[in-house]
């Protein structure tokens, strides 16, 4: 029996959720879903820059599970901009609270501590208060 699955933690969720070539109509495009926790590890490894196993700390899964996220994430990312398909940032076994913030500068939502300085966790900036 397989163990049931942690959730994965995200920092945020990204601002923008869908990406397309650009002059062609969604319809006749295919769709490729990047989940949330994907594009998580994708943050973590490729935009910070974190060592595999800090970012697999830090969304509270193995560093073999990591590897394998990244790899998912890599692989959907690249076939979408060589075969020219959409990319749908959805789904994926995330844990994420109810209470959110939504970044003024970068769009994104992240889980609202209303600490101050109030900083997104996406683009480390504080958020303008609305
Ligand atoms: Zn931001």
């Amino acid at each position: 029996m397989p163990r049931p699955q942690g959730k994965r933690k995200l920092c945020c969720k990204p601002g923008h959720t869908l990406y397309k070539p650009n002059s062609i109509p969604m319809r006749n495009l295919e769709r490729i879903e990047l989940h949330l926790d994907e594009m998580e590890a994708l943050r973590l490894a490729d935009k910070e820059g974190l060592l595999q196993e800090d970012a697999a700390t830090s969304m509270g899964v193995s560093r073999p599970t990591f590897t394998r996220i990244i790899g998912n994430a890599r692989k959907k990312v690249a076939t979408a901009l060589w075969e020219g398909k959409a990319l749908e940032i959805t789904g994926g076994n995330i844990e994420f609270s109810q209470q959110s913030s939504t970044c003024s500068r970068c769009n994104a939502e992240y889980e609202g501590n209303h600490d101050k300085p109030d900083i997104c966790p996406n683009c480390n900036k504080e958020s303008e208060t609305k």
